[in-house]
């Protein structure tokens, strides 16, 4: 079997996929997407949901009493740090 990432089956390229794009690599510059039109989709089309599982993960605003609790602690910081 010829190991070269030019002659990898579609297949084989599509299963090493998530080691690639776990391992941070430039897949674009994979040598596969280069002549593979239907890697290429498969590529984007997973690009595409990662980004919108990005986009839906909810923003988490801070309560309002952590804000409250952190200015009383800053306040009580400075009233402490005046008295001395
Ligand atoms: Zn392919």
């Amino acid at each position: 079997m010829i190991d070269c990432p030019e002659t990898l089956s579609c297949e084989q390229f599509q299963s090493q996929l998530p080691e690639l794009i776990g391992s941070g690599a430039v897949l674009a510059e994979h040598a596969h997407l280069r002549h593979c039109e239907l890697c290429k989709a498969l590529l984007a089309d997973l690009e595409a949901i990662a980004e919108a599982a990005r986009q839906l993960l909810p923003i988490v605003d801070p309560p309002e009493e952590l804000w409250e609790q952190i200015e009383s602690a800053i306040k009580g910081e400075r009233e402490s740090s005046d008295k001395t």
